[in-house]
């Protein structure tokens, strides 16, 4: 069974191919669009590379589609992309401006495109279904809350990763296995030994942190939309709400444009002058540019602030995994988060972390109670699982 797992940027289109053989999935391969302004013609130019690499023959090998969609108003989980679900996406647009839209527009022109194949989404909210209501409110009325104004949690895909793979490190097949059957049996399986509590911090374009309690999440750092939680590269992440109106009736801003800032010109772009892109961010600090300087203070001081909350949630930690492009390429911000947490039993061996740069390892010291890991992320293979087992149902 072939799946294509596609992911859609505002400009660009990424996809994974694969292979399922006995139940295991094979990448076959995996390929990149950049600076597209026509849609159309870039799943086109997708599906020709796939034929002229040998990975298929013809489009109607492939078994489906999957997507890793960000959010619905009202449906999370796996499931076909119906017109009543792409409708339910369409009222999340003005919350996740950066987000659906793409997604909707590139499964539009996927169903035109190949009418007869499964198109599946996989919601970013689906990991956060078990966290307990208390992780999901907002302290607003009820009425506010059946309106959907509620905590989702994102990045689950990778953070459902982390959640197995950081398992299997920790030689708990009972809990990896757990999270691999999470979305099928609602988190039920036992778990046999004693609890597992770790930590994911998904740091990159966008950046969130997630408590995982024996391989379920019991809350993430992004709340309604992704434009919460930490700072991200240029969206603001937390906010008090009551800077909005000020913001208009004080200083005559137009919904519009308060929009603009806080999805556009936010984050770590916000606070360093314009500046997104971390490698750029760290240039300029280097360079002696203290808003850049402090635009890392502040992502480190929020990883922090997060990690504490969840240190405390937990009871405890066994595992803290950073992961994606700034987890997994980042010393220095790897080891300003971790620095002075030893009396909580995490401690960061220098060397090690120095040495790590894109690859699986542990980069605590041999006595930290708490092992540090990067495990560079795979939310394509956590989607294209995802969709098997929809098929297969
Ligand atoms: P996205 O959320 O868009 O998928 P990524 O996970 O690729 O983003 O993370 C992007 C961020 O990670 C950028 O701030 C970039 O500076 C940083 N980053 C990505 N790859 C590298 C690398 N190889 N070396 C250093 N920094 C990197």
């Amino acid at each position: 069974m072939k799946i294509l797992v596609a992911n859609l940027g505002s400009t660009s289109l990424k996809w994974r191919l694969y292979a399922f053989e006995e139940g295991e999935a094979r990448l076959l391969h995996r390929g990149g669009l950049e600076r597209v302004s026509d849609y159309a013609t870039a799943i086109n130019d997708c599906l020709e590379q796939l034929k002229q690499a040998g990975a298929i023959i013809s489009e109607s090998e492939l078994a489906a589609v999957g997507f890793k969609t960000v959010l619905a108003h009202s449906i999370t989980g796996c499931v076909a992309l119906s017109p009543e679900v792409l409708a339910d996406m369409e009222a999340g647009n003005q919350i996740a401006p950066a987000h659906n839209p793409p997604y909707l527009t590139g499964i539009g022109l996927f169903a035109e495109r190949m009418p007869n194949t499964p198109l599946v989404g996989l919601f970013e909210t689906a990991f956060y279904q078990w966290m307990p209501e208390t992780a999901k409110r907002y302290g607003v009325p009820s009425s506010w809350h059946d309106a959907g104004v509620r905590r989702w949690g994102f990045h689950g895909a990778s953070h459902k990763y982390i959640a197995e793979r950081s398992a299997e490190h920790l030689n708990r097949p009972d809990i990896a296995h757990r999270v691999r059957q999470l979305y099928v049996d609602q988190a039920s399986s036992p778990v046999q030994g004693a609890p597992l509590r770790v930590i994911s911090a998904h740091l990159g374009g966008s950046s969130s942190v997630t408590g995982i309690f024996n391989g379920v999440a019991i809350g993430n750092s992004m709340g309604l939309s992704p434009q919460s939680g930490l700072p991200h590269n240029n969206r603001v992440g937390d906010l008090d709400a009551m800077a909005i109106p000020y913001m208009m009736q004080r200083h005559g801003l137009s919904l519009e444009e308060v929009l603009q800032d806080l999805c556009s010109s936010g984050g770590l772009s916000g606070i360093s002058g314009g500046y997104n892109d971390l490698r750029d961010v760290q240039a300029q600090a280097d360079a002696g540019n203290e808003q850049a300087q402090l635009a890392l203070d502040f992502l480190v001081a929020e990883v922090r602030r997060w990690l504490g909350a969840y240190l405390v949630e937990l009871g405890g930690l066994d595992a803290l995994v950073m992961t994606a492009g700034i987890g997994e390429n980042r010393p220095a911000i790897r080891e300003a988060i971790c620095h002075g947490l030893e009396s909580f039993g995490i401690s960061l061996d220098p060397a090690l972390n120095a040495a790590c740069i894109g690859q699986e390892a542990i980069i605590s010291t041999p006595e930290s109670r708490v092992k540090i890991m990067v495990i560079p992320t795979n939310e394509e293979l956590v989607v294209a699982r995802e969709v098997k087992r929809f098929l297969e149902k």
